[in-house]
């Protein structure tokens, strides 16, 4: 009974020993593990720990992995299966903005949290519409009429209110930008079509009057035009003035611009004529004494007769005179009067345009050597002349009325002394004065004082004169003209 007794205590006392070792064991192993191992649990974010989300694209969860890790076992990473992750999370797909995603576990005695950060952005940009333009109704003068436009955007809406529109020739240029910065840009070209008409400004403005047989010249004009600038070079010019006829002209002025805008202006040239004078007869008995195409070397000697019986003349001069003469002829108080610039009666009387360059180049040279401005005149041949069918037919009796609308007067003769061919002899001349004289109470007396036979005659016609109560008269625009009767 001792015997088994004792074995039992053994045997109890072996088990015991073994349960402490075990149980040794089993704290050593807890030890080992949990103390000197220190396990640890963490998530592991896959992807970028921050995120861009354009809006309108959905968010997909990349995911977390747990990983599980110890000081002495799992070095490389143990993943737990089956283990819970809680997420959390603000994110507004909807709105943009900075979000966060929390992630958090647990396993065992470990927790482990991550947290993803999430923008919400937008980067696409605005879309302007633009209308088009109505037919027909494109633009009226160069201001251009708007059409419409619209802008949207993906997150804004309607931002056609924030439109910048700028407006350049030919261009117009749209701008918006959306809430995140995103800009947009749209451009229209625009036909511009000029509807603005070129100006024309007439100097001398769009009444003109010219005086009859004075040419007319064009008095100038400037063009300009809105898109063109400077237009002058492509003014057309119609019309003509007949300058020695009077009556009204138009004178158009035409201009189109690039853009086919066309202005016309006009310009009315009026001829006008001068008033006739009334003639004046003078009292008594006159002689005009008159000399024709001088002055010559005998003029001087003439105007020394003159003087000594107190008798004034009249002298029709050519260009080819003596100016210094001309000058003393007035200086004695003689009439000067108009007689050719050129006594070649084929050239003279070419045509009434010929006549007038003439009469008033003669005028001119007279003016210049004298300061008179005469409008006294005679017409080579006078204006009975036959010699001026050979050139021009009709032509005397356009002339003497022209030159009288003019303002000119012209005198022909009732009285000749035969000097132009006639007779060379002085004695003839005085005879044939004389003699003519005796007719008038007023008498023009046609010589030449290029000959000397004629002017020697003067003196004895003075003489003559003076005793048989005759005054020796210069013409004047009054005077009586005595007109011959036209014979072209
Ligand atoms: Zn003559």
């Amino acid at each position: 009974m001792e015997e088994s007794s004792k074995k039992r205590g053994r045997q109890l006392m072996w088990v015991l020993i073994l349960i402490l070792t075990l149980a040794a064991l089993a704290a050593a192993a807890w030890f080992v593990a949990f103390r000197v191992n220190r396990f640890s649990l963490e998530l592991a974010l896959t992807g970028e720990p921050k995120l861009q989300l354009e809006y309108g694209d959905s968010f997909t969860e990349p995911g977390v992995t747990p990983i599980l890790r110890g000081t002495l076992f799992l070095k490389e990473g143990y993943t737990p299966d089956k283990l819970e992750i809680h997420r959390e999370t603000d994110l507004n797909e909807g709105k943009l903005g900075k979000y966060t995603i929390t992630y958090s576990t647990e396993f065992l005695n470990c927790t482990a949290e991550a947290r993803r950060e999430i923008r919400v952005i937008d980067t696409k940009a605005p879309t302007i519409t633009l209308k088009e333009d109505p037919e027909g109704s494109l633009v009226e003068g160069v201001i251009y009429q708007e059409a419409g436009f619209t802008a949207t955007d993906n997150y804004d809406g309607d931002i056609t209110d924030r439109v910048v529109r700028t407006e350049e020739p030919g261009l117009v240029t749209y701008a918006v930008t959306d809430s995140s910065g995103n800009p947009a840009v749209a451009q229209r070209k625009i036909p511009l079509r000029d509807m603005i008409l070129p100006e024309i400004q007439l100097e001398g403005g769009e009444d003109y009057v010219i005086t009859l047989g004075t040419r007319y010249e064009e008095p100038g004009f400037t063009a300009t035009d809105n898109v063109d600038g400077d237009v002058t070079a492509m003014v057309q010019v119609e019309g003509e003035v007949d300058w020695l006829t009077a009556g009204t002209y138009p004178i158009t002025y035409t201009v189109t611009d690039s853009c086919e805008n066309t202005t016309v202006v006009t310009r009315n040239v009026e001829v006008a004529v001068q008033p006739w004078q009334d003639t004046v007869y003078p009292e008594g008995k006159v002689v005009y004494l008159t000399f024709d195409d001088g002055p010559s070397a005998y003029t001087a000697e003439l105007l020394d007769v003159l003087d000594a019986y107190g008798a004034k003349a009249t002298f029709f001069v050519v260009g080819s005179g003596s100016g210094n003469m001309m000058r003393q002829i007035v200086k004695r108080g003689h009439s000067i009067g108009i007689h050719a610039v050129n006594h070649d009666y084929g050239k003279l009387y070419a045509s009434p345009e010929a006549y007038f360059d003439d009469l008033m180049k003669m005028q001119s040279i007279i003016y210049d050597n004298t300061g008179v401005k005469t409008t006294l005149m005679r017409f080579p041949g006078g204006s009975s002349n036959l010699v001026s069918r050979h050139s021009c037919e009709g032509i005397m009796t356009f002339l003497t009325q022209a030159v009288q609308d003019a303002g000119f007067q012209y005198f022909d003769w009732n009285v000749y002394s035969g000097d132009a061919g006639e007779t060379k002899r002085t004695e003839k001349v005085v005879d044939n004065v004389i003699a003519g004289i005796q007719e008038h109470r007023v008498s023009i007396v046609l010589q030449h004082d290029i000959h000397k036979y004629s002017v020697d005659a003067v003196e004895d016609i003075l003489r003559w004169g003076k005793r048989n109560g005759y005054k020796f008269l210069a013409l004047q625009s009054d005077s009586p003209g005595f007109h011959h009767d036209l014979n072209n």
